[in-house]
């Protein structure tokens, strides 16, 4: 068995095809959520059935539905009036994913678990996997020019059984997830099938919780699970939930299991040595998630520059402040001491000043109060923490655990007289503590 990790990637909107197009050869898959396949079919059929040669998945997106609804109305115009309602693509998804879901908007009710008999749920895991393996091949077929390529798309690399959020431990939860896993198993022979453990981070330090689900999660015949623990965030959440997080993996993964984070980092491919299969995350964000948040905040933050010796996001000012004490003067100075991709080298090519075009802000309009970073920065930084990540990706396919860690401690070392990114880095000895 390949026991490399698998590099999954969240492709969040349509806007972020040329990172994936650009990158593409480099992941091992593509992720995107139904409500974006929703949102642009047309454009993402084509993409996914043509233009990118990677297998992708198509997460169904369940857990919505059993949300606060309120998460997925905006304020719409219509006929100069506005109004407030669902989101098209959210309304579009929950009458392809069937009745269950368009129920809950036609009623205003979000799911409940309880609300899921036991009567119900072979055809809800029947229409989310037909809505999975088909809805690709059904936007060509609508198209006149297209139709002929239908037949010739490739299949979802694999399914995922419906999945609501898991607030406690609760029987009633952890019934429905049991039975759609299980039910959803029985449907799929010929792809693989995967449950979305999609639960509450502070379940991480329930012993019974992880137990439970190490003994029974294997039992429903699926192939893998997907993690996902709401706000688990490998940066700065403590030693006690990594610990219980590894466990998890490591547990299942003895099991036979393949296993997946939904949202992970460096800590997460780290953990491909004691049995992940492999992560997954955005373009330039989506290493942790809340489950409440449906939506990203309006107003996309700014994308800070990833410093690969501390696998974590900082500002431009703050690793500028480091170039003295390091003698970092040259260009060369830094492609030795930061980092030496193709997108450094090409920012920072005669000066170390240059350094700075990674936090270029401007006023966006004549009227923004605030300036916020350029398209070209944000861009710049993406690219750069994408081949970090693959970096990162290989490094860990090629040492071992114990080399590894040592390179997290040496790393320490090297930047333990910067206050600042010291002061920042603390995550380094919780990951070591909680990996022995
Ligand atoms: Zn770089």
């Amino acid at each position: 068995m390949d026991n490399k990790p698998k590099l999954i990637i969240r492709m969040g909107s349509h806007a972020e095809k040329d990172y994936i197009l650009k990158l593409g050869k480099k992941f091992d898959g593509i992720i995107i959520g139904a409500n974006v396949v929703e949102a642009t079919a047309g454009a993402t059929a084509s993409l996914l059935g043509q233009k990118l040669k990677l297998p992708y998945y198509i997460d169904p997106m369940t857990y919505v539905f059993g949300c606060d609804l309120e998460g997925i109305r905006s304020d719409q115009k219509r006929k100069k009036k506005i109004i407030r309602d669902y989101k098209r693509s959210y309304k579009s998804l929950a009458s392809e994913l069937g009745k269950l879901f368009s129920n809950a908007l036609e009623t205003k009710k979000r799911i409940y678990p309880e609300n899921i008999h036991s009567s119900m749920v072979k055809t809800i895991c029947d229409d989310v996997v037909n809505y999975q393996l088909n809805r690709i091949r059904q936007e060509f077929l609508k198209d006149e020019e297209y139709k002929n390529y239908a037949d010739s798309i490739p299949n979802v690399a694999g399914v995922f059984s419906p999945y609501f959020y898991i607030p406690s431990n609760s029987e009633i939860d952890w019934k429905v997830f049991i039975a759609l896993s299980s039910t959803t198993a029985k449907i799929i022979n010929e792809i693989p099938v995967y449950s979305v453990l999609c639960a509450d981070s502070e379940l991480l330090t329930d012993g019974a919780f992880i137990n439970k689900a190490i003994n029974e999660i294997p039992l429903t015949g699926v192939n893998g699970v997907w993690l996902w623990f709401s706000k688990f965030d490998e940066l700065y959440i403590s030693e006690e939930y990594l610990k219980g997080f590894k466990d998890l993996v490591e547990g299942l993964s003895q099991k036979g299991l393949e296993v997946y984070n939904r949202h992970g980092g460096y800590f997460s491919l780290i953990l491909n040595k004691i049995g992940m299969t492999g992560i997954s995350h955005g373009i330039g964000y989506g290493e942790k998630k809340d489950v409440q948040q449906i939506e990203g905040p309006p107003n996309p933050p700014i994308v800070h520059y990833y410093l690969p010796d501390i696998h974590k996001r900082f500002g431009v000012l703050d690793i500028e402040r480091c170039f003295d004490e390091m003698k970092i003067i040259s260009p060369k100075d830094f492609y030795g001491h930061m980092c030496d991709c193709v997108i450094c080298k090409g920012v920072i090519k005669d000066n170390i000043e240059e350094f700075k075009k990674f936090g270029e802000d401007r006023y966006a309009t004549p009227e923004s109060k605030r300036k916020s970073q350029t398209p070209a920065a944000a861009q710049r930084c993406r690219f750069h923490f994408l081949i970090n990540r693959i970096r990162e990706k290989e490094f860990i396919s090629s040492n071992d655990l114990k080399t590894i860690i040592e390179q997290i401690n040496d790393t320490q070392e090297k930047w333990g007289d910067h206050v600042i990114i010291a002061r920042n880095s603390t995550h380094l000895t919780k990951w070591q503590n909680a990996l022995k």
